[in-house]
């Protein structure tokens, strides 16, 4: 059984557009994601806020688009971690093999390394504008992975 979103009214099943007001009408399905939506956009925002993703994980279980995007925000976390434990091993390795006199170079390689880690930023800005929009769209790269179920 189909309801208006709008008004409420019964819905012939298939309907495109509500019988009494004109809204366009959604299958109880296309509700049920319409509803998880609006109600989890928070879980799924939070999921990109490094730490807090551990939020949507615990809290959001049965929602399928919280779900989404804190798997997203998940992969994302790991990746950074990862980059800053790469990062910290790798400099250590740079400034223990120039001489002390040529700090410069070292330090200019980790400027530049460092900037990567905007790479970071970036998707997790487009992921919660991707969240904040209501949409299930994977971030490049690591979006095709699944941690969660
Ligand atoms: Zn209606």
């Amino acid at each position: 059984m189909a309801f208006c979103t709008k008004c409420g009214s019964n819905l012939p099943e298939g309907a495109q557009f509500c019988t009494s007001c004109g809204a366009p009408a959604f299958d109880s399905a296309q509700k049920t994601a319409v509803n998880d939506v609006s109600q989890n956009k928070v879980f799924a925002i939070l999921a990109y806020l490094g730490i807090l993703v551990l939020v949507p994980i615990f809290a959001a279980k049965d929602s399928k688009f919280a779900r989404f995007h804190a798997n997203q925000g998940l992969i994302l976390a790991i990746c950074a971690v990862a980059y800053g434990i790469a990062y910290g091993i790798l400099s250590a390795i740079l400034f223990s093999i120039f001489p002390w006199y040529l700090w410069k170079i070292p330090s200019l390689i980790c400027t530049l390394l460092s900037l990567a880690s905007l790479v970071f930023l970036a998707a997790a800005i487009l992921g919660i504008v991707n969240a904040a929009q209501g949409q299930e769209k994977e971030l490049p790269f690591i979006g095709k992975y699944r941690i969660l179920k």
